[in-house]
């Protein structure tokens, strides 16, 4: 988008800010609140550049949720080299790096502290098989300079990124490919995405671990259909790490953030501990956590690169597996978008 020269007056159609009218259910007042935070931020890059981060610094919870799914508002910060810079030295400490050679320099330092670590390229949603190809090359290379790495390293991967909006066969075979390249002793953790693509995330975990991959599931606790995914992926014999679910999701799918979502956690890792399996509780949540680690023998912790480092060091001096998930790569502003939110708190 570009900006238009200094001091001109906007047009009516790009003029400040008018407040919204909240009329309407619910559900009609968030989806306008999501636009509102989207067209503010689009006046804010108008002005000087950092202006636009000034916007997103002062969104709540759910317009930066609401953010994190825009493709617009990245492409705006994007256009901006000096936006995109400051933005980029905000994310940075989500962010293990944006080359390979920087990510890695970030699993060294955290397996070098007891730290195991889940390393993962960003991205989501591939539109075509050429964009599915160009991340599986760019996670054969990732998988290649982890087998370098003296320590417990995973790969992640988002299935939209490798391709599962373009069907489940087409996901399925390039991750069979990725499954190849794993380094020894290594396991394929799988990310929770939006709940419309959960039941062919379900599938596509299910059949890989029936062929005997070496895949991990996250289950997000705040979705109402957990319980009956746990019940088939503990039945498969897949581990399962238990997150609360960073997605904006509607009541009829979803518990509310907030003690809902976090009551359903707690079910759910007595439930995989039923089911005789050890919940991998990947929660910064410290209350949650502590509860859980009392009473849910065997379970290990994951934390995002960047939140409560101190803690992570804390739990593996108690002696708790603890790993981190470290993302590199280009695209890494939603992801940005979406921990701004969660450091607000619920
Ligand atoms: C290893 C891992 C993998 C994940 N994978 C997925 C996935 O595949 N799909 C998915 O939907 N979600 C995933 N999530 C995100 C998860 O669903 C939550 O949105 C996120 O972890 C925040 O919830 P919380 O349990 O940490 O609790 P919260 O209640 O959000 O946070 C607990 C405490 O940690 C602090 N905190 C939390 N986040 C931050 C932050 N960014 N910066 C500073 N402080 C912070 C809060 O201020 C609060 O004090 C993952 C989380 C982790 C840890």
């Amino acid at each position: 988008m570009r900006a238009p020269a200094a001091g001109r007056r906007p047009r009516p159609s790009e003029g400040p800010r008018v407040p919204a009218i909240a009329t309407g259910s619910a559900r009609h007042r968030r989806r306008h609140r999501g636009r509102r935070a989207v067209r503010r931020v689009r006046v804010g890059a108008r002005g000087p550049p950092p202006q636009a981060l000034i916007v997103i610094a002062s969104l709540t919870r759910r317009a930066l949720y609401a953010l994190a799914t825009s493709s617009e508002v990245e492409s705006v910060v994007r256009a901006i080299p000096p936006a995109r810079d400051l933005a980029y030295s905000a994310a940075r400490r989500y962010v293990a790096g944006v080359t390979l050679d920087d990510a890695i320099e970030t699993v060294r330092r955290l397996t070098g502290a007891g730290l195991g670590v889940s390393l993962d390229l960003f991205g989501e949603g591939a539109a075509d098989e050429e964009a599915v190809t160009r991340t599986v090359r760019g996670y054969r290379a990732a998988a290649a300079a982890l087998a370098d790495v003296d320590g417990d390293v995973n790969l992640e991967i988002v299935p939209s990124h490798l391709g599962l909006d373009l069907g489940l066969d087409v996901c399925r075979r390039h991750v069979e490919q990725l499954v190849e390249f794993l380094p020894a002793g290594s396991r394929l953790e799988i990310s929770a995405e939006e709940s419309r693509r959960t039941p062919q995330i379900m599938d596509l975990t299910v059949a890989l671990a029936e062929a005997g991959a070496p895949v991990m599931a996250t289950v997000q606790a705040n979705l109402r259909r957990s319980p009956g995914d746990v019940e088939r992926l503990l039945a498969a014999g897949v581990p399962v790490r238990l997150v609360k679910g960073a997605y904006l999701e509607s009541a009829d799918v979803a518990h509310a953030w907030g003690e809902p979502a976090t009551v359903a956690f707690v079910r759910l890792a007595h439930q995989v501990h039923a089911g005789g399996s050890a919940p991998v509780l990947a929660t910064h949540d410290p209350v949650l956590r502590e509860a859980l680690l009392a009473t849910v023998p065997g379970a290990g912790v994951e934390l995002l690169l960047g939140v409560r480092e101190d803690d992570a060091h804390a739990l593996v001096a108690r002696g708790v597996p603890v790993r981190i998930y470290a993302p590199y790569g280009d695209s890494w502003f939603r992801y940005w978008m979406r921990r701004v939110a969660e450091s607000r708190g619920a």
